[in-house]
């Protein structure tokens, strides 16, 4: 595997936390600070593969042929409007890899090949983000056998720590059967709303809790995060001075600092 890539799984079991929406613009914000950056889609549902601009229509080799069939890796890599981002999508066909995987030998470790020959072919990446669905199936498995770590977005409203303990034990399983040195990059707190005292409440509970493993920036609540998608860009490109994307460049420089 290159040495110098990066390679962070975006995961969280549950739903609707700002995974999709943090794979998306941390991944164009360090394309901004001229990283080069390659996201894949690990989603089924395909959220960052539209939310970058590729239609259905546009995907020629998706993440379920990288996982499952034996093209060269690097035939997924499709560019996008984003200087420095590349994408490789997901169609609803990834929801069946999950059951081809179960038939396979080495199942868990299908994606950590893949990119390790991908990036013999790219070694000009400086960073992989996957974009994990919203389970603890083995399309997740695979993506944190595959990381060097993974950022855990949270989402600030109340029981926003419970499913933590759940994700903790898939982390430390994976650790002792197949990637023993997976970090935790951080967690993330997103949609946050500074006049709500709930918000402030599940910050001191996270920082409480987690310490230094939270991310100093807070991803708030903000509109132009959420319509980005159907323009089919990141906030930086629909509107680069919104608070979005002022928190997203933010969150990148805070990851490229935690290199060190
Ligand atoms: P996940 O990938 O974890 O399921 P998404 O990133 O798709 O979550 O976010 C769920 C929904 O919330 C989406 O409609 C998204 O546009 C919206 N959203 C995410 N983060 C924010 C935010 N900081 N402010 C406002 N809306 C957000
Ligand atoms: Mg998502």
């Amino acid at each position: 595997m290159s040495e110098t890539c990066r390679i962070i799984a975006l995961a969280n079991q549950k739903g609707g936390v700002g995974k999709t929406t943090t794979a998306i613009n941390l991944g164009a914000a360090l394309a901004k600070a001229g990283k080069r950056v390659l996201l894949v889609d690990m989603d089924p549902q395909g959220n960052a593969s539209t939310g970058l601009g590729l239609a259905a229509g546009d995907r020629r080799s998706t993440s379920y042929d990288l996982l499952l069939e034996d093209a060269p890796a690097t035939a997924g890599i499709h560019g996008t409007q984003v200087v420095g981002l590349d994408i490789i999508p997901a169609t609803t066909d990834l929801s069946s890899a999950d059951v081809d995987l179960m038939a396979s030998k080495g199942r868990s470790r299908s994606l950590r090949n893949r990119l390790a020959e991908l990036l013999r072919d790219r070694p000009d990446y400086d960073y992989v983000l996957i974009d994990c669905p919203p389970a603890l199936n083995l399309l997740t498995i695979n993506a944190m056998v595959a990381a060097g770590s993974i950022i855990v977005p949270l989402q600030s409203e109340f029981f926003a720590l419970e499913g933590l303990s759940q994700l903790m034990l898939t982390l430390r399983e994976v650790r002792a059967s197949a990637n023993e040195a997976l970090r935790i990059e951080g967690v993330v707190l997103t949609m946050y709303d500074r006049r709500n005292n709930l918000s402030q409440q599940v910050e001191a509970d996270a920082r409480g809790t987690l310490g230094d493993l939270v991310f100093r920036t807070v991803i708030p609540r903000n509109v132009r995060l959420s319509e980005a998608p159907s323009h089919a860009m990141p906030v930086l490109d629909y509107d680069p001075a919104c608070a979005g994307s002022m928190a997203y460049l933010e969150l990148a420089a805070e990851v490229i600092q935690r290199e060190g």
